[in-house]
């Protein structure tokens, strides 16, 4: 018998028809004969208005209250799925984080989970009670509510489907899979049936936001099998699973953009060791994660050019500090310049292929874009561009790689 976990997003569960649709999907899975658990968000909007209303009345709240506030959604729709299955005969009951315990660390606002107890869980789907549990809230070790980062529920789905050891676990959301770009933007973008686990959470982390992030590497860790598809059309969606289980291998699965980052130069540092630890200590004791970084060989053998990315919101920050470290830095310029992008294109097949970033350099050169850093990855090449040049530069790599469909 299968074991599988459902999750809906808030866009599948907005009004009262669509939680009615969402618990028909779970009586069809049911019907087959299947155990099911599943992960619910709230409704859509929910959590946005929770965030406000801790923000209006106290901007730098205490980030248990905020928890408590915001984890609330859930709650709600957790008990109105269960309702919707009882009302078509199906037996459901709903679970809050603390009540399974789904135990988390204390990092509140984006808590880590630790553990889940399923013995109860596992106990009641043996008797087809389906559990649905309220996604993106824990319990942590002081026994106060945390909840594990927007978007955190894909990540409660895929921890439960681990701990259960769900045959798959599905992720029902407002897009029928994942596909080679942003289907905004090419139009030619194509669904694909299957993606690796690796290629999914470079998809993820450049800003593709089907899936949070920790979900794909909790999946990757645990081997979790996948599934995106939409909860609004009868699709297959996209399998993302491990390397071996996808025959017929792309060269490149995707291609993917950030505008979340900002390109930052010194120009006329002193070229000698300890240069870069200086710069880059301080800006990691801040939290300010670096992305990419490249640094010119000295002409003159005295000073070189150092030039990385932040993201957009750290960019400010990051300048205050190096303004701080002139003295010690002793550089000619500071050059902050937010009117930029990063494009990579994915695929694991990149290990096995010469070539695949000439291939990115002669579109981008066609098209008469300046590329300003280059980065690469076993599995990925990412540049950065000008912010002008984001439609341009997608859609000429799109084609590049042979990815347009019809
Ligand atoms: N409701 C939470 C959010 O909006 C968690 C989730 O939807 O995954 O971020
Ligand atoms: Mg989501």
């Amino acid at each position: 018998m299968a074991r599988i976990v459902q999750k809906f997003g808030g866009t599948s569960l907005a009004t009262l028809d669509r939680i009615r649709a969402a618990a028909q999907r779970v009586k069809a899975e049911v019907a087959l004969g299947s155990e099911v658990a599943v992960v619910v968000s709230a409704m859509a909007g929910t959590t946005n208005d929770l965030v406000e209303k801790c923000s209006a009345l106290s901007p730098l709240h205490d980030a248990r209250e905020y928890d408590t506030v915001v984890s609330a959604g859930e709650q709600v729709s957790s008990g109105l799925l269960a309702l919707a299955l009882q009302e078509i005969g199906v037996s459901a009951r709903s679970w809050l984080g603390w009540q399974v315990a789904l135990r988390t660390d204390d990092a509140h606002g984006k808590a880590r989970i630790l553990s889940i107890d399923t013995a109860e869980l596992e106990r009641r789907l043996a008797n087809r009670e389906v559990a649905v549990l309220a996604g993106f809230q824990g319990i942590a070790p002081n026994q106060r509510i945390t909840t594990l980062g927007r978007g955190g529920s894909d990540t409660t789905a895929v921890a439960l489907a681990a701990a259960l050891g769900a045959d798959r676990c599905d992720i029902h959301t407002d897009v029928d899979g994942v596909y080679t770009c942003d289907p905004r933007i090419v139009r030619q973008a194509r669904k694909l049936s299957k993606i690796t686990y690796e290629e999914m959470l470079e998809m993820a982390s450049l800003g593709a936001k089907v899936l949070q992030t920790r979900s794909v590497e909790m999946a990757m860790k645990h081997r979790v099998p996948l599934r995106v598809l939409s909860s609004f059309e009868d699709l297959p969606g996209t399998l993302v699973v491990d390397e071996d289980e996808i025959v017929e291998q792309e060269v490149v699965s995707g291609i993917a953009y950030s505008r979340d980052e900002a390109k930052i130069t010194l120009i006329g540092v002193a070229d000698r060791p300890g240069i870069a630890a200086t710069i880059f200590g301080p800006l990691a004791d801040a939290n300010v994660n670096v992305d990419m970084i490249v640094q010119n060989i000295s002409e003159d053998g005295a000073t070189t050019d150092v030039t990385f990315t932040v993201g957009k919101a750290d960019q400010q920050r990051a300048v205050d500090l190096l303004r701080d470290l002139e003295p010690q830095l002793r550089y000619a310029q500071l050059r902050p310049d937010p009117d930029v992008v990063k494009i990579s294109v994915i695929g694991v097949g990149m290990r096995s292929h010469a070539g695949v970033a000439q291939r990115m350099f002669a579109a981008l050169s066609e098209n008469g874009i300046n590329i300003q850093v280059i980065s690469t990855s076993e599995i990925k090449i990412s540049v950065l561009v000008a912010e002008r040049y984001l439609e341009l530069a997608v859609r000429a790599l799109h084609t590049a790689y042979g990815l347009d469909g019809d």
